[in-house]
């Protein structure tokens, strides 16, 4: 049964017993800052299971996209662990419990398939219970018919569902179907989880659970109120049950990838014949790995994740690396994300049909991440030559585990590659040392992350004040004024009655003008005011939907719980956001126009007089194509274009033609915001000005490259641009007026001081040249008999050039007298250091008096040359001196 029949089954069986069809939430897990992305079905469910929100309906069914970075080391190991990965739920909010959701699961696992089910064979099912949970065993046993030797009560770790600190918890019972003896032993979960493969859990949400431990050793404080049914059955692991397959990397929405890979790559996949994960041959892991990883990186930057150095933008990364470098390892060095990211498209669009009309844009940012690894691979692997060499030189057989972990701190090279290149090169690398590093450096990550974690987002403070005050009546779109209420004050997350002067505290109004920060716009500036009562405006958020949150510094008086107030938003500022905001889409529609539509926005940022756009694009911007982008969105300006906002649902806007960004997650009714018609369309929430001309001036104020296939440019507006025009006039004014020319003609003027200068170096390096060399005659008349040997030592003057202080030896080599042994050495010093020319003549040479050797003494061995001349430096500017005496000691010698 392919993948798609088994969500169709899923869903329809859930939506025919009174379960509402939830789409799934993207993976980015937006609403909840603790999580990087959505790991489980229930996540977009949280609020209503802690009664902090009411859902519409008490029955929902859903197939939720999930990443689990902590599987990623599984992966290809065990036959079960995917990042990417679907689980399909069942949700039940305060309605149906224990009996009917094992009822459910049962019925539809075993159900046969002409009748709608999955068609499971019950005998070959298993079910584990939390500890004490009778009642679970009584349903199992009893209503089910499962044999008591099929149930198994498992501890705490387990079989009890939490989040991991303070809040709902409960027992759970999963279900393992049995794959038979060549999957591994007999006994049971508790025994082989491979052979026993756990594809669904049933969690009984019914219990509170104090503080501890986050899996075990808690305690159970109490009972839910209402009790909830959150099921996790995981698509996959069902796919490669129904499927006949091995593991989920074989099923039909993946196993095209590996095929892809072994057919780029010319290797086999399949090379192990056991069933059993664990015996598993490297290469068959890679190629699981490849398949895995590369559907998880389509997912995610069809998700809007785009790959980065921190966050979920590391993830992604992280990924994509392991993948290229697995098709690397099985002997493939070509770019592979173009050959395999298609296939995993075509294999995923059937359920996620946005992959491919969006596939433009996600195979950029795909193939510019391969291409850049490619680099650093490249980059690195030059790094590590030189230290293999440099290890060599100095006798040693083992890389240092310190140039193993900087390979993989500054250039992203995996331990692996390093081990792998330097025993081609015949040598071994310190492991423990690496190990050592990186633990140390985990442990500081650690640190970091605990250091975080006591910052906790705990949202419940406002999700009480939404529950007891209802949304915040938000007027931001038509006035910069409103009579408000205090309705919440909080400090440190806790509501308080009030506020002093000089507390910097979060209030909430009933109603409010402020525009809270939001898709790329800065939150509104301005003041709280009552009768006794001044408060700054420092920020302003929507920590939870529809509750509007201002952070103030009270100036003056008290903030009291209760008051009446004014609230205004700076009427400067809001212009300033408009012009800036509206900016932003004319530089966008400006951008798409004059690049095309690739050139899509990926994040932006803007506040009053500034902006900035990040879009995908591969290369640098030349600088015609700068001055176009900022003529296209100067004129769309200076056109005055109308600016219109609409209502509309999501699926209309996409067919109005307006362009969703990620980051966001939409309402099913959107706003539309359009500058000049279909010239500029985006779902957007921002203020903007009501016709293009009030933007002003745009000037483009830079260009540069943020991550690969990334670019941002940033722009002034209104009057910010204005004054940056002005200051540019005023520095071409100074430049004029410094230089004395006229302001036309100060780029010529520069260009020939330029030349000038350049004109003069030249000619005072030939006069030097020559004011050496005319010396030649004195430095050689000067010369001192060493033994047998003439030898003129000579200091040149201070910064003479490298050809210089060569010629100048040849010349007073020339002037000694040819039929008898004579010798030139000249030293240099610039930079800071001091170097050594030696020239020998015939006769010299004729004694064995070898120029190089008399180099290779004063430099202990170090320079290049022949017996006629040689050279050599890189000492300290002082030793100079003693460069020369060394030469003339190795002659004595
Ligand atoms: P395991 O112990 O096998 O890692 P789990 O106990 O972590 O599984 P749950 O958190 O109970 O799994 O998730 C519910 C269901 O989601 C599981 O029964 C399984 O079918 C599926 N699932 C969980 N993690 C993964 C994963 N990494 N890849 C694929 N499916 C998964
Ligand atoms: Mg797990």
């Amino acid at each position: 049964m392919e993948t798609a029949e088994i969500q169709r089954r899923f869903l329809k069986f859930f939506e025919s017993n009174g379960h509402t069809v939830v789409p799934s939430a993207p993976l980015p897990a937006f609403e909840d800052p603790n999580l990087l992305f959505v790991p489980a079905g229930m996540v977009p469910f949280v609020p209503y299971f802690l009664g902090q929100a009411t859902p519409e309906w008490n029955r929902a069914t859903s197939v939720q996209k999930c990443i689990r970075t902590p599987d990623i080391d599984e992966v290809g190991k065990t036959s079960r662990h995917g990042t990417f990965f679907q689980m399909n739920g069942n949700f039940s909010f305060g309605d149906y419990f224990k009996e009917q959701a094992i009822r459910f699961a049962w019925d539809l696992t075993t159900g046969s398939v002409e009748s709608g089910g999955l068609g499971l064979d019950g005998d070959r099912i298993w079910a584990t219970v939390y500890l004490d949970d009778d009642e679970a065993i009584d349903i199992w046993h009893k209503q089910v018919g499962l044999p008591l030797d099929r149930i198994v009560r498992r501890g705490q770790a387990d079989n009890m569902w939490s989040m991991g600190i303070p809040g709902p918890c409960g027992p759970c019972s999963e279900l393992y179907y049995d794959r038979g003896p060549d999957y591994g032993p007999e006994g049971g979960p508790e025994v082989d989880e491979d052979r026993y493969l756990e594809f669904w859990n049933l969690v009984f949400m019914q219990n509170i659970r104090g503080d501890g431990p986050a899996k075990e050793g808690y305690k159970v404080t109490g009972d839910l109120p209402k009790k909830n049914i959150d099921t996790g059955m995981g698509m996959e692991r069902m796919a490669a049950l129904l499927q006949g397959v091995d593991n989920m990397y074989e099923t039909d929405q993946v196993r095209p990838i590996i095929d892809k890979a072994s057919e780029l790559t010319g290797k086999r996949y399949g090379v192990s014949t056991s069933h059993t994960a664990s015996e598993s041959h490297p290469d068959d892991i890679r190629f699981r790995v490849i398949g895995d990883h590369v559907r998880s990186s389509l997912m995610l930057i069809g998700d809007g994740v785009v790959p980065s150095n921190e966050g979920r933008g590391y993830v992604l990364r992280r990924l994509m690396r392991r993948a290229i470098r697995a098709v690397r390892l099985l002997g493939y060095d070509k770019p592979a994300m173009p050959e395999l990211l298609p296939v995993a498209m075509e294999r995923m669009s059937t359920a996620y049909p946005e992959l491919r009309t969006d596939f433009e844009r996600i195979s950029s940012y795909a193939y510019g991440e391969e291409e850049a690894f490619l680099k650093t691979l490249k980059h690195g692997t030059t790094i590590l030559d030189t230290a293999v060499t440099e290890t060599k030189a100095e006798g040693g057989k083992t890389l240092s585990g310190t140039k193993a972990f900087e390979l993989h701190d500054t250039y992203g090279f995996p331990i692996d590659l390093t081990l792998e290149m330097a025993e081609e090169q015949g040598l071994s690398v310190d492991q423990e040392g690496f190990r050592t590093l990186m633990t140390e450096q985990r442990q500081r990550a650690k640190a970091d992350a605990a250091a975080r974690k006591t910052g906790h987002a705990d949202l419940s403070a406002y999700w009480q004040l939404l529950q007891e005050q209802g949304p915040t009546d938000w007027k931001a779109y038509e006035t910069l004024e409103t009579e408000s209420r205090v309705i919440g004050v909080l400090k440190d997350g806790r509501s308080v009655p009030l506020a002093k002067a000089g507390d910097i505290v979060e209030v909430v109004l009933d109603r409010t003008p402020f525009y809270a920060e939001s898709g790329g716009q800065h939150a509104d500036a301005g003041k709280i005011v009552g009768p006794s009562l001044f408060a700054e405006v420092l920020d302003v958020q929507r920590p939870v939907k529809k509750l509007v949150v201002h952070k103030v510094r009270v100036l003056e008086g008290e903030l009291v719980l209760d008051d009446k107030v004014e609230a205004t938003v700076d009427p400067e500022w809001r212009l300033g956001a408009r012009q800036a905001h509206s900016g932003t889409h004319v530089v966008h529609a400006a951008l798409r126009e004059v690049l095309g539509p690739t050139a899509l926005q990926s994040g932006s940022f803007n506040r009053p007089g500034y902006l900035r756009l990040d879009f995908s694009w591969r290369a640098k911007l030349s600088d015609e194509t700068r001055s176009e982008i900022e003529e296209v969105s100067n004129r769309a300006i200076r056109d005055d274009l109308p600016v219109a906002v609409q209502y509309m649902t999501l699926p209309e806007a996409k067919d109005f033609g307006a362009v969703a960004l990620f980051g966001e997650t939409y309402d099913e009714t959107v706003r539309v915001v359009e500058i000049g018609g279909p010239w500029s369309r985006e779902l957007c929430g921002g203020t903007h000005v009501s016709h293009s001309a009030q933007i002003g001036p745009l000037v483009l104020t830079g260009e540069s490259s943020v991550g690969s296939g990334q670019r941002r440019v940033e722009a002034a507006t209104g009057m910010e641009a204005y004054k940056y025009l002005a200051r540019e006039r005023d520095l071409v004014t100074q430049i004029a007026e410094e230089i004395g020319a006229q302001r036309g003609d100060v780029l010529e003027r520069v260009r020939a001081i330029l030349q000038r200068t350049k004109d003069a170096e030249r000619e005072l390096a030939n006069l030097q040249a020559k004011a050496v060399s005319g010396r030649a005659a004195e430095f050689a008349a000067n010369a001192k008999q060493v033994g047998a040997v003439k030898v003129a030592a000579v200091q040149a003057p201070e910064g003479t050039k490298g050809g210089d202080v060569r010629n100048l030896a040849m010349q007073i080599r020339g002037h000694l007298p040819e039929d008898q042994p004579g010798v030139a050495a000249v030293v240099a010093t610039a930079g800071g250091k001091a170097s050594i020319v030696v020239a020998a003549n015939k006769a010299a040479q004729a004694q064995h008096v070898s120029a190089q050797a008399l180099v290779k003494a004063a430099l202990s061995g170090k320079g290049g040359g022949n017996d006629e001349v040689a050279q050599g430096g890189g000492v300290p500017a002082d030793q100079a001196a003693q460069l020369l005496a060394a030469v003339t000691g190795a002659i004595t010698a």
